[in-house]
């Protein structure tokens, strides 16, 4: 979309194939049958720091249906009642983050002491790519600077487990880096917490692409891209599962990495090893009367990890409330069913919100995304190419590809910026 987008409003004849009868990928929403309400496949955050994704929002017009934090707040709660919450002081970063540091409640003063050092060597280090970051876990540079299983399970993968969708133990410590560099340590607003209040489709794909046939651009949806034919060192043809075939001057392929494989002739570039993916669950459960006093909370001591409030965050009517739970690194919770998981998690959410113990749980429903995130383990590194390619009229785009993030929303945007700049700026791709 963002490709797409770049490319529209630089008066370029734009064609945008999307298999599915939306836009939008892995973020989308649906209408529950029962309940009518906008329901998305995934709780989907984005931070203060994910600038190009806010700025396409303001582009397409819809930055408005998206809440955004003035500054940060973090409620993180504990069953037995303890509350903390991490917020951002009027001190300049990283030094804004000490004093709710100090009084956070789920680490020990000792921990505390221990993880600054930690954090201002995070700061302070400029080649987050080096070698003996990209091959050893977050979790064992952790451990190396003195951090305890409770600071890492309280404090550390608090962090790491929603951005990077794994576990410190199967992160790199770049990206682990990464995260807290561009987050939380650089800029005070870099972690302000934002998300689509009514509906991740409302807020992207379908003003996308209408915005996107008002700037003249034919937008296919239900069409699958099936054959890209290369020719002379240059991408000719794109045949679709219909049998029809598209030409064109210039080609930008923003699927995954598999699906690209499938695509493309062999050889036709180097794709690399194909990556391992990590699965997120989500539970959507409607109770019959108000049972959280907060737009979205984070559990410690619990494997309820964030909780988000769609009835306040949407504004949607009582006396009920709708709750999302955002179970990240999903793999124990991958293979159980619903019941199971209902079985599982009604219990553990009554012990992590009071006020749902004598509350009714109208619906349940589970939404698994097993392909949700590509992983970016230790020593194998993720494999990302360029959006540029040996192939002079032939750009790749989305999240996997080399942008330097993790698998998010502003990844996606940032690739399909760049995959766009490199085909305006290509003398060997005509318009
Ligand atoms: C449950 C879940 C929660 C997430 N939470 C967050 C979050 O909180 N914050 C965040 O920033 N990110 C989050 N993400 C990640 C985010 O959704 C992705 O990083 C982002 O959407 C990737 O966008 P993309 O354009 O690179 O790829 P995709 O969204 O996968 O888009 C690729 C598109 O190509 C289409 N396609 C594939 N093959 C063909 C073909 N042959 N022909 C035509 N079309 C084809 C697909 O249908 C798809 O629409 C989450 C993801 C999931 C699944």
């Amino acid at each position: 979309m963002a490709a797409a987008w770049r490319l529209a409003n630089a008066a370029r004849r734009v064609t945008l194939i999307e298999r599915r009868p939306y836009l939008g990928g892995r973020a989308y929403s649906f209408v529950d049958r029962d309940t009518g309400q906008q329901v998305d496949n995934g709780q989907h955050v984005f931070l203060g720091c994910c600038t190009a994704y806010v700025q396409f929002l303001g582009e397409i017009g819809t930055v408005d249906r998206a809440a955004r934090q003035p500054s940060l707040r973090v409620e993180v709660h504990s069953p037995d009642g303890r509350g903390g919450v991490l917020t951002a002081a009027p001190l300049p970063a990283p030094l804004h983050l000490l004093p709710s540091f100090g009084r956070y409640p789920h680490i020990g003063w000792r921990d505390k002491a221990r993880a600054v050092p930690a954090l201002l060597r995070i700061a302070r280090e400029r080649d987050r790519e080096r070698e003996p970051l990209r091959t050893q876990s977050f979790g064992d540079w952790l451990r190396r600077q003195g951090q305890s299983a409770r600071a890492i399970a309280n404090f550390w993968n608090l962090i790491v487990l929603p951005t990077l969708n794994d576990d410190v133990d199967h992160a790199t410590a770049s990206m682990g880096f990464m995260v807290f560099q561009e987050s939380l340590l650089k800029d005070r607003h870099g972690t302000d917490v934002g998300f689509a209040r009514g509906g991740l489709s409302a807020a992207m794909g379908a003003p996308a692409a209408e915005r996107l046939r008002e700037r003249g651009a034919t937008v296919l949806l239900g069409a699958t891209a099936a054959r890209l034919t290369v020719e002379h060192g240059r991408a000719r043809c794109l045949r679709l599962a219909s049998g029809e075939t598209l030409t064109a001057d210039a080609f930008v392929c923003a699927v995954r990495d598999d699906q690209l494989r499938e695509l493309l002739p062999d050889g036709a570039i180097e794709v690399g090893k194909p990556h391992e993916w990590s699965p997120i669950v989500n539970l959507h459960v409607w109770y019959d009367r108000p049972v959280a006093d907060f737009d979205f909370r984070a559990f410690v001591d619990s494997p309820v990890q964030w909780v988000f409030n769609r009835t306040r965050i949407g504004g949607l009517p009582g006396p009920g409330t709708y709750l999302t739970v955002s179970l990240s690194g999903a793999w124990e919770w991958w293979p159980m069913t619903k019941d199971a998981l209902r079985e599982r998690f009604v219990p553990e959410l009554a012990r992590a919100l009071p006020q749902a113990r004598a509350a009714r749980v109208e619906r349940f429903i589970v939404v698994k995304e097993q392909r949700a995130t590509f992983r970016n383990l230790p020593g194998e590194g993720a494999w990302r190419p360029r959006q540029r390619t040996r192939i002079p009229n032939l750009f790749l785009a989305g999240d996997w590809t080399d942008t330097g993030w993790p698998a998010t929303m502003e990844g996606a945007v940032r690739s399909g910026n760049t995959a766009a700049a490199a085909l305006l700026a290509s003398p060997r791709s005509v318009s």
